[in-house]
């Protein structure tokens, strides 16, 4: 047997047990960022995010940093090989072991493919969070959006500013506007998003990925994150701590 089928019956052999493998998915800005953040609260396990992977690359001028550096400024996605690697060893170190939050990764059907075989070889159960926003919003979203060069908190100019303007409220640094957070390029990676990443969901359902719907502009992050937490633990894909009832998001597998 092969192809999705036999990666079915893989995945459905990692029980309830096995560390769960969240991957948060959406549109660019539709809050995966955010998402990650609030939920290491309710998943034991890492937040993974490739953008923060690459960003770092970037900074510290190395090989991949330099090769990155101008598709990310122009919108577009980096070669499968790169991130793929770069995943897979991250998912190889200790701190895994217990469960991981993927961000912004996969993004491409190979990437898909590289990444469940890489968790049903490892045990991890995959469940997907999809955070849906309409496009129009992520714009406006995405070029009020500030971040703290330091330790990574996302602010928004209109609906979560910082209490002092320009300065992060956790450790005092001044915010800075990614290079990427420009209207023209925010639609270049809308459109790539569209063409190589949101038909992946098509493939997670036919792998028979669990997949939670959650409209990513419904409540305010922390109430959102709330609703995904609850959900994975009534789900059973992570262990149930507080259960609570959701009645504005669904899951679908
Ligand atoms: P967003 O989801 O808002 O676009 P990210 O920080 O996840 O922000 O990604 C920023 C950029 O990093 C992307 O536009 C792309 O250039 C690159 N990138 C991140 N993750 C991947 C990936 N899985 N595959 C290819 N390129 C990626």
């Amino acid at each position: 047997m092969g192809g999705v089928a036999a990666l079915f019956n893989r995945l459905s052999e990692n029980t309830s047990s096995s560390p769960p493998a969240i991957i948060l998915f959406g549109s660019p800005g539709s809050g995966k960022g955010t998402q990650a953040k609030l939920l290491r609260h309710c998943v034991n396990g890492p937040h993974i995010s490739t953008g923060d992977m690459l960003r770092s690359h970037i900074e510290a001028e190395d090989r991949i940093g330099k090769d990155s550096e101008k598709l990310l400024k122009a919108g577009r996605l980096v070669p499968d090989e790169w991130v793929n690697e770069l995943v897979e060893k991250r998912l190889a170190e200790p701190d895994c072991r217990m469960g991981v939050i993927l961000d912004g990764y996969p993004r491409t059907l190979n990437q898909a493919r590289v990444l469940m075989d890489l968790l049903a070889r490892s045990g991890f159960r995959a469940a997907v969070i999809h955070l849906m926003v309409d496009y129009e919003k992520i714009v406006a979203r995405l070029s009020g959006r500030r971040q703290c060069p330091v330790c990574g908190t996302l602010y928004s100019l209109k609906t979560n500013p910082p209490k002092v303007p320009g300065i992060c409220d956790l450790d005092g640094a001044a915010l800075v506007t990614r290079e990427d957070d420009s209207e023209p390029v925010i639609r270049q990676r809308l459109s790539e998003y569209e063409s190589l990443t949101r038909p992946l969901l098509d493939y997670f359902r036919k792998a028979g990925v669990p997949m939670f719907e959650i409209n990513g502009a419904g409540a305010a992050p922390e109430e959102l994150s709330g609703q995904v937490c609850s959900l994975l633990q009534s789900s059973g894909v992570i262990a149930i701590a507080n259960k609570t009832a959701h009645p504005r998001a669904s899951v679908t597998t």
